[in-house]
């Protein structure tokens, strides 16, 4: 089964709302083994609408639209998708009661135009909503299906659920699933990844769709079957040939991020970490903190912004600063000696940069970052170039020194 979502309304394509319905339904769909071929925003226009509707009524098995279902004239989209399907709407007396118990109820007063409402179609039904006064609308004409669901999401959400997925699992014969899973690589470009993997991301099931994110790269390998058991095992021997290429640049899955990658592996083998920040100001030691029972592997940190405190609290020599300066590998590597000496702890981490935008030179440039992994037995220390703002360099910086020591544990 084939379908579109139509959202509609001027304030999407105004950007001053996010389409969080439309991501929402499809990914239900994707659940139940409906394909999305497209999705669409209109503005609060008929004619627009119309077209858009019909369009996407030529193409598909099913239509969605999402928002304007209100009773203001505003709200078109009732009959935009009437008209498009070729069906009319006609006054439903069931669906005029319960909008007029709705407003009794609550004190509020009605208007003519709050029975636009209580228009359902006349080859369909109307959708229940318990959380509102709009209800959706169904129309099923010749082998074409129309959705309208209302905009607010607490009532839009579940109205998915309650109602249009058992609709459409029997109209369907429930023939099929799609599952995912995220594969989460830090360390190789996103060029790189695919190189390595090209051959998979060819395959039509299952699917290997690289995402870049800031200092990472997320691979979906998702699968279509029978049932979700059967997708999830291809998804396994898929997602097992990926990790089998990547090797250890896969450090996790799905909503778990390097510092948790970090903690668990720390955990595993009983071993401790503390760090010593310059221009990261603390964001390595908040992400290993925002891990649930992290206190058993961190032992503290040190936010060593000015020369004196490299010194004082983490044993940085100031003539080594003087000499080489507050950003170069030495120091970088003197931070991460310091924060395991200070604590006690089997790795002690580094970080040294400029994260601009101001306070770069010729030789040490905006985005210069050392970061530095002190483990027993030594010192390692990574040189990168960051493009991007303040905010960005310094988010790079944490995730590349996370990975460091991350592979360094391993
Ligand atoms: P409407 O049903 O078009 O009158 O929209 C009512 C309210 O629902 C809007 O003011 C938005 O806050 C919200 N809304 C509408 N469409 C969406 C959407 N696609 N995703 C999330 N919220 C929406
Ligand atoms: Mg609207």
């Amino acid at each position: 089964m084939r379908a579109e979502i139509v959202s509609v309304g001027t304030e999407l394509l105004l950007g001053q709302i996010v389409d969080t319905n439309a991501a929402y339904l499809a990914k239900a769909l994707s659940e139940v083994g409906i394909s999305v071929y497209r999705r669409v925003t209109v503005g609060d226009n008929m004619e627009r609408l119309v077209t858009v509707l019909q369009e996407a009524l030529e193409n598909n098995d099913v239509v969605f639209t999402i928002g304007g279902l209100g009773p203001t004239m505003d709200d078109i989209t009732r009959d935009g998708l009437a008209t498009a399907i070729g069906d009319t709407l006609q006054y439903s007396e069931e669906a005029g009661d319960k909008l007029k118990a709705f407003f009794a109820k609550r004190n509020y007063p009605m208007t003519e135009s709050n029975l636009r409402q209580a228009m359902v179609p006349t080859q369909g039904e109307s959708i229940p909503n318990p959380n509102g006064t709009a209800p959706g609308l169904q129309f099923e004409v010749g082998d074409k299906i129309g959705i309208a669901l209302p905009g607010p999401p607490n009532e839009f959400i579940p109205m998915v659920n309650d109602s249009v997925i058992p609709f459409l699992r029997r109209k369907t014969g429930n023939i099929g699933t799609i599952r995912s899973v995220m594969l989460r690589v830090a360390g190789v470009g996103e060029s790189s990844v695919e190189e390595r993997i090209k051959d998979l991301m060819m395959d039509a099931n299952p699917t290997v769709a690289p995402y870049a994110k800031v200092g990472e790269v997320h691979l979906r390998v998702s699968a279509f079957a029978e049932t979700a058991e059967l997708a999830e095992a291809m998804i396994s021997e898929r997602a097992a040939q990926v990790r089998e290429r990547l090797g250890n640049a896969v450090y996790g899955t799905n909503d778990n991020p390097i510092e948790y990658a970090v903690v668990q592996a720390l955990k595993e083998r009983g071993q401790t970490v503390a760090t010593a920040e310059s221009c990261t100001g603390g964001l390595v030691a908040q992400r290993l903190t925002d891990i649930e029972g992290s206190s058993e592997v961190f032992m503290g940190g040190v936010v060593a912004y000015s020369n004196a405190a490299k010194t004082d609290l983490v044993f940085v020599p100031a003539q080594l600063i003087e000499r080489v300066g507050a950003v170069s590998p030495e120091v970088a590597k003197a931070l991460a000696e310091g924060a395991q000496k200070r604590f006690g702890t089997t790795y002690g981490i580094g970080v040294t940069g400029v994260a601009g935008p101001g306070g770069g030179t010729p030789g040490k440039p905006v985005g210069l970052v050392y970061v530095a992994v002190a483990y027993p037995g030594g010192v390692e220390v990574q040189e990168s170039h960051f493009i991007g703002s303040r905010s960005i360099v310094r988010t790079r910086s944490a995730q590349t020194v996370l990975n460091l020591l991350r592979l360094r544990i391993l």
